[in-house]
């Protein structure tokens, strides 16, 4: 559903960050993305939903050639593909369930967003999704009342309210101590296999991304110098 064809990302100041890089992903997939600093990871997974654009090359997503989209159908995509940072990127100082609720406000920037009035609908469809991630109990707490495992969980709350096909995560363990690290992976595990949502995640840590991902891509220098199962994954990378 997702494809790479002769990708190439060159940055203004003249970092080749992608050199030629082709892969598909299908969907339903968990894909881990692994690879040094510096190797590539972020700036693969933020072509797929045009954070950044590239150089040269095409993704296409379900037939659809991503740079060709302008405007509202940009929007629209980006809908269809939840994003989740290493940094949570929550309104900390309101509760979880506005965080969630921001995903049926469009156009507003985050801030605005959660002072807002919400409809009725939207609200158990924000506490459904809290549900799933197993926050329920945490809805009405300020975000800056929880652990960093709780607040990547209120974060994963609000990409699925929005009902995606795709979850793109980057490194969204790395602040995480290992056992809330687990914790949330099982989150992504659960949600990958039960919901049929793709997921395609950044990932430095090596045995966790063995241990949860179908697929493992390695990346070095911009260039894909692994792509496989799992269990074909050997020592070399
Ligand atoms: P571009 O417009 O080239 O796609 P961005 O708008 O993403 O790039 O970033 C703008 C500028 O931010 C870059 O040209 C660079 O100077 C700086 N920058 C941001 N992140 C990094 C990074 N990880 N390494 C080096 N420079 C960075
Ligand atoms: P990773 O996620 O594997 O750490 P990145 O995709 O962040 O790698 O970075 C790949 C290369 O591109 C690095 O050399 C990094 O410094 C550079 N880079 C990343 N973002 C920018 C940017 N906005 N502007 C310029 N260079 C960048």
């Amino acid at each position: 559903m997702i494809q790479f064809v002769d990708v190439t990302k060159t940055y203004t100041n003249g970092t080749t960050a992608l050199n030629h890089v082709n892969l598909t992903f299908e969907q339903g997939e968990f894909v881990a993305v692994i690879g040094l600093s510096g190797a590539g990871k972020s700036t693969l997974i933020r072509c797929i939903n045009r954070i950044h654009d590239i150089t040269s090359g095409t993704i296409i997503v379900d037939k659809v050639d991503v740079a060709g989209l302008r405007g509202q159908h940009i929007r629209q995509f980006r809908r269809r593909i939840g994003m989740i940072f290493q940094s949570f990127n929550l309104v900390t100082r309101t509760t979880v369930i506005n965080n969630v609720l921001v995903s049926f406000v469009p156009g507003l920037p985050i801030w605005r967003k959660v002072t807002g009035i919400f409809r009725r609908e939207h609200k158990i469809k924000a506490l459904e999704a809290l549900d799933k991630v197993g926050i329920l109990d945490k809805a009405f707490v300020r975000v800056d009342q929880l652990s960093g495992g709780q607040q990547q969980r209120v974060a994963l709350a609000r990409t699925l309210a929005q009902n995606p096909d795709i979850i793109l995560a980057d490194e969204p363990i790395a602040s995480l101590d290992p056992v809330t690290a687990r914790v949330v992976m099982d989150d992504f595990k659960r949600i990958n296999k039960e919901m049929n949502i793709s997921v395609i995640m950044n990932i430095h840590h090596v045995e966790i991304a063995l241990e949860y991902a179908d697929r493992i891509i390695g990346i070095r220098k911009g260039e894909v110098v692994f792509d496989g199962i799992t269990s074909q994954v050997t020592q070399e990378i």
